[in-house]
């Protein structure tokens, strides 16, 4: 769509014909670009689950772990978030008709969090195990400690869980991606300035982002950008893509919030924000 019509600035009737047909070409344009994305974001959402579920089954087929009710859970929750996310692809693929529907709704911020942790803490445990097994145990994942420090305890936030679990998710692999062994990786939860609005920041003690790439990380494919962070921050290929701070981002616009880095002393600390009424509301 990339051609355009001559003589929109002719002021007459024809010119604002052009003018028309201009305007259509640019938003056929921006849909198309659209469309991209998403499927390049919900490829990259579904690798992480089936990394995880095929880590847990090699584990029991190996006889590296038993298939105990414990492992299977992990197993069946990597399931229910396959499950999820084509329900996602299915919701993505009306951005078509300008339209993604925001299943926001109350919720408590702990246990939801909390869920959230555990959830990383399985799925990460299973990834290490299965790579001791496989390279005799250099870094792994399962020795980063993840600490939730949400405040004051029974703090409620309005949002799309199903969404902001992509965000929260994300962060926290980065942030586990990039720790140091034995590192702490820290998700803070605040009320934010109006009712049920939510700050939350996920803090971890690996080599941060300078401060030069703070506006690029959460472009896609920006992987490829950074090789010195990426070089000191992860141990091996990580097989990461580059967008999962854009499917970050996207999530969190989708609620009317914000994401970004934030000024910190030691390690990455990224920083989103929830309003409580989310702007897009009316579209759905
Ligand atoms: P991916 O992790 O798949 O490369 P992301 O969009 O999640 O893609 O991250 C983009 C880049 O930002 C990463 O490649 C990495 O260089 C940098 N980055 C993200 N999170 C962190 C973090 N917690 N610490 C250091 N660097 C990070």
């Amino acid at each position: 769509y990339t051609r355009r019509v001559s003589g929109a600035d002719r002021g007459d009737e024809l010119g604002s014909l052009a003018e028309t047909i201009n305007r259509m070409a640019d938003d056929l344009e921006a849909q198309d670009h659209h469309r991209k994305e998403l499927v390049a974001n919900v490829s990259h959402e579904l690798r992480t689950p089936i990394a995880a579920l095929r880590a847990v089954l090699e584990n029991v087929v190996d006889g590296v772990s038993a298939a105990d009710p414990e492992t299977m859970r992990t197993a069946l929750k990597q399931t229910e978030r396959l499950g999820r996310l084509v329900e996602t692809l299915l919701d993505l693929s009306r951005l078509d008709h300008g339209a993604v529907p925001l299943r926001a709704r109350h919720f408590e911020v702990w246990p939801y969090l909390s869920g959230v942790l555990k959830e990383a803490q399985l799925t990460g445990a299973a990834v290490a195990r299965r790579k001791l097994a496989s390279d005799s145990g250099s870094h792994t994942r399962s020795d980063v400690a993840l600490a939730l420090d949400v405040s004051p305890p029974e703090l409620t936030a309005y949002a799309d869980p199903e969404r902001l679990h992509q965000v929260v998710a994300n962060l926290i692999d980065n942030a586990v991606k990039h720790s140091p062994a034995a590192g702490k990786v820290t998700v803070r939860a605040r009320a934010g300035a109006g009712p049920d609005s939510l700050e939350l920041e996920i803090m971890d003690e690996g080599p941060g982002i300078p401060r030069s790439e703070w506006h690029r990380v959460f472009e896609r494919f920006n992987r490829g950008a950074l090789p010195h962070v990426q070089k000191a921050g992860s141990p091996g290929g990580d097989g990461g893509t580059g967008l999962g701070l854009a499917i970050a981002r996207w999530a969190v616009d989708l609620h009317g919030g914000r994401i970004r880095v934030a000024e910190s002393a030691r390690g990455c600390r990224m920083h989103v924000t929830l309003p409580g009424k989310p702007l897009n509301e009316q579209l759905t």
